[in-house]
């Protein structure tokens, strides 16, 4: 629809702080084939903009400012009633109802969500959840309950499987959110079934549902760590199916996690701490058990002080550690169990700080170092046979063994990745006991169908972006592609069922950059390839990457100008550039094969316990990641394999295979989280940081799909309740159809060829072409 930007129209200008600001035209001058535009600035500047007639005409010059809604739609409760719908429209209407103390707007099927950073109690109190309970999405205000409740009706409906999907960047409020949809499920009456049983909020809960809430106090502590942008940062991703029975009464769930950050036991940044559960452990043991255990202050722990942070504000650690041991009783943890637990976390504490001394070259560690004694006493393992590995290495050629000792640093090295692996061992062991008592057998026989909550990280890019980046965006990659499938798809199903003649637009396709990532001879395999190498080295991997890609101009990779060691993936949000250090190690992600066998044989029963669950996890993703493994090809210099030991990436790759192959086969909602200032402020919105998730999340991309097409849906009955107006009394009919048409024909002159460009006529829907309906609201305000 072109516009002609006379005097009064109201459009966008681009600016550095707020992202865009508005402006009017107080000027228009024709000069031949030129048009002199004037703009007066909300922010007090003017601007002049010269463009050709014909581009004003057409409405085609990329220079002319976007345009602004009329005032009554541009904070609509959903981005899809805006009628110009660009990026500052978009982020005009969210920044309005923000404004408002609305966090929620839609965006289509989308339910965009910025977070408050402040308590907004009336938002999620127990009767909230009845409000919305049995009721459709459209006749509430927009609230993710709504997106709850219609994955739970669809489930009744269809009986069919269903995800909501939870995304966003580090402290944007994913896991607050799935927090309160799990709530929102164990708490639901049920209106449409009278006779159920009736809930009056948490206290009537079913034992079942109290332990599938219990379940977050417990991967929080265990897999949540302050952050500098989240003091509660989600280490890990998650999916939790929530199982129903034929009635719909909850009877279990089942958790699977993802990637969890393992270098963040050994070493934390600044301002940065450690897993939760360390601190409250030291906070909260008694007298006896801190005798017991050895605990020293938080200060004295090498662990728990890297970040010079041992407290977070409005946290205290040892009431969480109370909260910690209740919710591991409510899942079927005995006391003793806890024991056991809290004596390994001791171990790995004491672990970190054993002193690796140097002697010229080589590292130095006595077995009687007084650190040492208590992890290997605590452990169950055997100090001088530990000691002894911590410092030397052991390589296996052509038959032979050849020990060398190592670095102070490689060492050091080494004593962390036992403790990494532990810890990872434990975090899959709590999985799996959480597992083990709320989907047990008896629970997998009554399933009728699940709701899976997906609660992951977001797409990543910081300054510097490591292996943990490429995984999370390899995830956020696929994931991408699944809603962009889904929205595609739900669109040109509307088209076909209201039977409008429409060609689809390409949608960015996102396929060649997945492939790049986990294709046959893609970065994925070329990591595990140079992993296997006794020698393999980050250098070298993307020596490979670059001789791979960069050569063959692969359109999703670069080879960045500056430095040997880094590599460039054009991900669907932005570029993204990788620093290569540390890739090598952290896809190994082994412990050496000696440190293996003194673990095994452990005295301590326990440790024993959690090793054997956390390779049976471990065997099981191999199971499935050999299925989809990367065979070396023909020819490919492979060099002398280090046995097949499954790699970090394989198995996250063949985890998010299978995450996708269960998304895929349910009906899939999206909740997207923005975060919408650095500083956590209360209710502070920063433009463009915004608009930056915005594009990362995808929104921004649907508009652009929808926009495309005909954006704007109205029933011919909502169509001529509003403009009946625009034509004379003496048109005016009952018979709504021909009502319409004579709106359309006077309004947007249809019968004149013209009026394809701007609308169709479906069975029950007209469907608009974006920047009609301003246009139409114009006319109807003129008339009024
Ligand atoms: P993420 O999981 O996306 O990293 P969180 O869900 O942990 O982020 O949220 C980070 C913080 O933001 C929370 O600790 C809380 O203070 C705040 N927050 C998030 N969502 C809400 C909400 N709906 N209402 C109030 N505060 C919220
Ligand atoms: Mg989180």
């Amino acid at each position: 629809m072109s516009e002609s930007y006379d005097v009064g129209t109201r459009a966008w200008q681009p600016d550095a702080t707020e992202g865009w600001v508005a402006s009017e035209v107080i000027k228009k001058t024709v000069d031949g084939s030129k048009v002199l535009l004037e703009f007066q600035l909300e922010n007090g500047e003017t601007k002049t903009l010269e463009v050709a007639l014909e581009a004003l005409q057409s409405g085609n010059s990329a220079s002319l400012p976007p345009l602004m809604n009329p005032t009554m739609l541009e904070a609509s409760d959903d981005l899809t009633n805006l009628s110009h719908l660009n990026e500052p429209a978009v982020l005009q209407a969210i920044r309005l109802r923000y404004a408002q103390k609305e966090i929620y707007t839609y965006s289509g099927i989308v339910l965009i969500a910025t977070n408050p950073f402040a308590r907004v109690d009336s938002l999620y109190v127990p009767g909230m959840v009845q409000v919305y309970a049995g009721k459709q999405r459209a006749t509430q205000a927009p609230h993710l309950f709504a997106i709850a409740e219609e994955a739970f009706m669809d489930m009744l409906r269809d009986g069919k499987n269903q995800t909501i999907v939870v995304s966003g960047e580090s402290g944007a409020g994913k896991t607050v959110s799935a927090k309160y949809i799990m709530r929102y499920f164990a708490t639901r009456e049920s209106p449409d079934s009278p006779g159920s049983r009736v809930k009056k909020g948490p206290e009537a809960m079913s034992k079942t549902e109290e332990a599938i809430l219990a379940t977050n106090p417990i991967m929080e502590a265990f897999g949540n760590a302050k952050t500098t942008r989240n003091d509660n940062s989600s280490r890990f991703g998650k999916y939790i199916e929530i199982m129903f029975d034929k009635g719909t009464n909850i009877i279990g769930a089942k958790i699977r996690t993802y990637l969890l950050e393992r270098s963040r036991l050994v070493f934390q940044p600044l301002k940065e701490r450690n897993y939760h559960i360390f601190y409250q452990l030291v906070a909260g043991v008694s007298d006896k058990e801190r005798q017991e255990l050895g605990l020293l202050p938080i200060e004295q722990f090498e662990y728990l002080n890297q970040g010079n942070t041992p407290t977070i504000d409005g946290v205290d650690d040892k009431a969480e550690f109370v909260a910690t041991k209740q919710s591991l009783k409510t899942i079927g943890v005995s006391e003793a169990n806890q024991a056991e637990i809290f004596k390994l976390l001791a171990g790995l504490l004491h672990l970190g700080n054993v002193k690796i001394s140097a002697a010229r070259n080589d590292s130095v560690l006595s077995a009687t170092e007084p650190a040492l004694v208590k992890a290997c006493d605590i452990l169950g393992i055997d100090a001088p046979e530990f000691a002894k590995w911590i410092v030397k290495k052991q390589l296996v050629t052509r038959g032979e063994k050849i020990t060398s000792n190592l670095t102070q640093a490689q060492a050091i090295v080494v004593r962390d990745s036992v403790a990494k692996f532990i810890y990872s061992s434990l975090f899959d062991w709590l999985v799996e006991i959480i597992n083990q008592s709320l989907a047990t057998e008896a629970v997998l026989n009554k399933v009728s169908s699940f709701i899976g909550v997906l609660d992951i990280y977001g797409f990543e890019h910081f300054a510097k972006n490591s292996f943990e980046q490429f995984c999370i965006n390899y995830a956020n990659e696929k994931l991408q592609q699944e809603f962009n499938q889904h929205v595609f798809k739900l669109e040109q199903e509307e088209y076909l069922r209201e039977q409008i003649d429409w060609t689809f637009i390409d949608f960015a396709d996102n396929q060649p950059c997945i492939d790049l990532i986990e294709g046959k001879l893609g970065i994925l395999s070329l990591l595990d390839e140079e992993s296997r190498l006794p020698m393999g080295s980050d250098e070298q991997f993307v020596t490979k990457l670059h001789h791979n890609y960069a050569a063959d101009k692969h359109k999703f990779y670069k080879k960045p100008r500056f430095g040997k060691s880094s590599f460039t993936v054009c991900h669907y949000a932005i570029e993204v550039t990788y620093e290569s250090d540390g890739f090598i190690e952290k896809n190994r992600d082994t412990v050496p094969d000696e440190h293996m066998a003194v673990l095994r044989a452990s005295t301590n029963k326990f440790l024993g316990a959690v090793l054997e669950a956390a390779s049976a996890v471990r065997e099981k993703d191999v199971a499935s990641a050999s299925s989809n493994a990367v065979k070396p090809v023909a020819g490919r210099r492979i060099g002398v394999a280090v046995n097949r030991k499954p790699t970090l990436g394989g198995i996250f790759k063949s985890s998010l295979i299978e995450l996708m192959s269960t998304i895929n086969s349910t009906d899939v909602h999206y909740i997207r989280c923005i975060k919408p200032n650095e500083a956590k402020e209360a209710w502070k919105f920063e433009g463009p940081m915004v608009l930056s998730q915005l594009r990362a999340c995808g929104v921004l991309e649907t508009v652009r799909i929808s926009c495309a097409g005909y954006p704007t849906r109205w029933t011919y009955e909502e169509f001529a309740l509003r403009y009946y107006m625009l034509v004379p009394s003496s048109q005016w009919t009952s018979e709504i159809r021909q009502m319409a048409n004579a709106i359309l024909t006077k309004a947007l002159g249809a019968g004149t060829g013209k009026g394809l460009d701007k609308y169709q006529l479906g069975l029950t829907k007209i469907f608009f072409r974006a920047g009609m309906l301003a246009f139409l609201e114009n006319l109807r305000t003129n008339r009024l």
